[in-house]
């Protein structure tokens, strides 16, 4: 290993001047100075001017690899000219009408196509509202009014979804025999959180448990097919398959949500890589490489509580803008290797990491998949996001803040994974990935030696990405 940081430095000082005049700024308009909470870190608020390929420059001039694409979407790279191009090119002609556009009606025929399962499937302008309508859409179709969901899973931002998902402090989740529902933030009825029930990713057994007592209640499961945000830990063997069995038994609905894993582990997203068929789904991200394409589709008899019996409707869903970005990058994804080209990517990162870590005697795993996944500093292998706690995460944390500092952007968060799209494959992106993390941990390992790495900022609303 590189004992010498500063030798790969790329930025040997990252220069924040128009970065901390923009956090100024921005925060006289702006709660946190950004749009998004998960985004909202106080003064070290990252400010961007522009991305291409695997970089990101931010405003002012430091260039990074990125590792985070936005959370999934750039599933190609950042201004990736074949969809660019077909973006603009149908933009011209308009694009909201709050008509029907064949763009629309193709992007859903490419995500029938490229699933092979979904039947029936709408066009929504974010992964928030996606979820939200498919869990009307169960509640609807099975007449009952609760879902279950997963500790530590995020589905988006509306009140449904905002239920024990990201706290710092596990036991806020409640005892791991019957877990509490924990609402993310203030403002979220009651009477809505009651609706939900949360439950404990890969433990099946608890799971039969709840639905023998109150299977009756529950229209649906929702499920991220891995913890997409706690470093995308995946499920045991068979647990998915265990779990269509057990809804099939109960007459419960599943609705996998692959916001993050849709058109990313597999053409056919996560079901296709996990052979289950779930019910009703949900897509968005690497769907429109970056545009806010989202959907949310299943079979044909559920999805036909659609028009007359349910509500969807908004006036962007389907604009031409997303609908057309969604053409052109899942014609991308279906006519090409954009995907394999991902994957080995990620393989050789992972590759590289293991000779650095591996002398070090560190104990880790690498969680979820490779075009997405974490770094865990654990012994055992972490199976649900109580497990999180359980890591090395101020560890993790030094590494990631040093990386931004020699040129590369995981989340500064270890809960959210390292993504990869096609254009890092080009140039010496994968080999300067792993100095960079090399750097970064002889760094943090030196820190921590002399005491010097902090406690994780307290309280749940600190800044767990959730995006
Ligand atoms: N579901 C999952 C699994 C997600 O990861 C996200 C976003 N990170 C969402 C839903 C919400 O999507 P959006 O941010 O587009 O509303």
């Amino acid at each position: 290993m590189a004992t010498e940081p500063a030798a790969s430095r790329s930025n040997p000082a990252l220069v924040r001047e128009a970065q901390t005049a923009m956090y100024q700024r921005a925060m006289r308009t702006l709660p946190g100075g950004t749009d998004s909470n998960f985004r909202a870190w106080g003064d070290d608020t990252i400010y961007v001017d522009r991305g291409k390929g695997g970089y990101v420059w931010d405003i002012d001039g430091n260039e990074y690899i990125d590792l985070r694409m936005g959370y999934g979407p750039v599933i190609l790279g950042h201004g990736d000219d074949r969809v660019d191009d077909y973006v603009n090119e149908r933009m011209r002609k308009g694009v909201s009408f709050s008509l029907t556009s064949e763009d629309e009606v193709q992007a859903m025929e490419l995500v029938k196509e490229l699933t092979g399962w979904v039947d029936k499937v709408r066009m929504t302008v974010s992964g928030t509202e996606a979820t939200m309508h498919a869990m009307r859409i169960a509640r609807a179709y099975t007449g009952r009014d609760r879902i279950v969901k997963f500790e530590g899973q995020y589905h988006g931002v509306h009140d449904y979804a905002l239920i024990s998902v990201a706290p710092d402090v596990m036991s806020e989740l409640g005892d791991a025999d019957a877990p509490v529902r924990l609402a993310w933030g203030r403002g979220i009825p009651d009477a809505v959180a009651d609706t939900i029930i949360p439950a404990r990713y890969n433990n099946i057994d608890a799971l039969r448990r709840l639905f023998e007592a109150r299977g009756e209640e529950i229209a649906a499961i929702i499920v991220e097919p891995v913890l997409g945000n706690a470093q995308g830990i995946m499920p045991k063997p068979g647990f998915h398959q265990a779990m269509r069995a057990l809804t099939e038994e109960f007459g419960i609905l599943l609705i996998f949500d692959e916001v993050k894993t849709g058109f990313r582990f597999a053409k056919g997203g996560a079901a296709e890589f996990f052979g289950v068929t779930p019910d009703l789904a949900t897509y968005a991200k690497a769907m429109g490489n970056g545009y806010p394409a989202a959907a949310f589709g299943g079979r044909e008899e559920v999805m036909s509580v659609l028009p007359d019996k349910v509500s969807h409707g908004g006036t962007y869903a389907g604009n031409r803008i997303a609908a057309a970005a969604a053409v052109k990058t899942l014609q991308i994804i279906r006519d090409t290797d954009a995907l394999e080209v991902v994957h080995a990517t990620g393989r050789r990162v992972q590759a590289g990491l293991r000779e650095v870590l591996n002398p070090t005697g560190l104990p880790y795993h690498f969680t979820g998949h490779p075009s997405m996944f974490g770094i865990m500093f654990s012994e055992v292998e972490a199976s649900e996001y109580r497990d999180w706690a359980t890591t090395d995460h101020e560890l993790y944390d030094a590494v990631a803040v040093g990386m931004h500092a020699r040129g590369a952007m995981p989340e500064p968060d270890s809960r959210e994974p390292w993504f990869f799209c096609e254009a890092h494959a080009q140039g010496d992106i994968v080999d300067r990935v792993v100095t960079i993390f090399s750097d970064s941990l002889d760094a943090a390992l030196e820190a921590r030696a002399h005491g010097d790495i902090g406690p994780e900022p307290s309280g749940a609303m600190s800044h767990p990405a959730a995006g």
